[in-house]
């Protein structure tokens, strides 16, 4: 009986993968596209922290060794919805339309320069975290790149991550490389590699010019071919090699 149950199961298996080659690959195709762009409701760890659990645990660890070297990693966002992303888009894409009077392919191009398009954002996996050091007294705005400089409230932040943040599997995104294109230098931007590398070569198997033109995206009528090849490649490839 039971090893008729065995050669049962074991001739349902072979048939299947005969059909279903794509079984084979499930590793591959472990993310789906709404989870890649933001549409999923995605389990996320730790209420200030909010993100995947393998990147969460490891960002608990990095920061217990900070603390105990007197810097406190706090997290500025991490996990962003497309709907978060798009509402942000809306605002900048009308403030700079509207209140600044640029043309439309202008304020395109500034605020590409820090946010992302919907739908293409890191923000989106549960990976990526925006990260200050919560003990400066700061004015203004915290991510700002002079601030981690020399004399800065953050030097210390990013002389700790400098040396530190790659042992707990996280690395700086849009690096200060004066050859790199697209974003801007972001110094508090990190990036959990061993779930985010997997993420990004599932999400540029797509064709993602044809999936942000296919949503409502304010705009988005000013998105030549030109225009989205160049994002793509500059915005969402030119980063860090450690992280392809
Ligand atoms: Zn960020």
């Amino acid at each position: 009986m039971q090893r008729r149950s065995f050669i049962k199961k074991s001739g349902y298996t072979g048939l299947a993968l005969a059909l279903m080659p794509g079984i084979a690959m499930a590793q591959d195709s472990e993310y789906s596209l709404d989870e890649l762009m933001g549409k999923k409701d995605i389990a996320l760890f730790g209420k200030d922290i909010n993100m995947k659990k393998a990147a969460h645990d490891a960002f608990v660890e990095m920061r217990k060794a900070a603390s105990s070297d007197g810097i406190d990693l706090k997290v500025v966002s991490s996990f962003r919805s497309f709907f978060r992303q798009d509402t942000i888009w809306e605002r900048k894409y009308l403030q700079n339309t509207n209140e600044r009077g640029m043309s439309k392919l202008a304020a395109i191009e500034k605020i590409i320069e820090y946010s992302t398009i919907p739908g293409t954002s890191r923000h989106h996996w549960g990976t990526d975290v925006d990260i200050i050091d919560g003990y400066p007294k700061t004015t203004g705005g915290v991510l700002d790149p002079a601030k981690f400089e020399a004399g800065g409230p953050f030097e210390l932040f990013k002389q700790w991550m400098d040396e530190n943040a790659n042992k707990f599997d996280f690395y700086l995104v849009y690096t200060d490389n004066p050859k790199r294109k697209g974003f801007k230098y972001e110094p508090w931007h990190y990036s959990y590699a061993p779930i985010s590398r997997p993420m990004l070569k599932a999400y540029r198997r797509n064709n993602i010019a044809k999936l942000i033109m296919q949503e409502d995206i304010i705009g988005k009528e000013n998105f030549t071919a030109g225009f989205l090849r160049e994002y793509i490649q500059n915005n969402i490839l030119d980063i860090n090699p450690e992280l392809l």
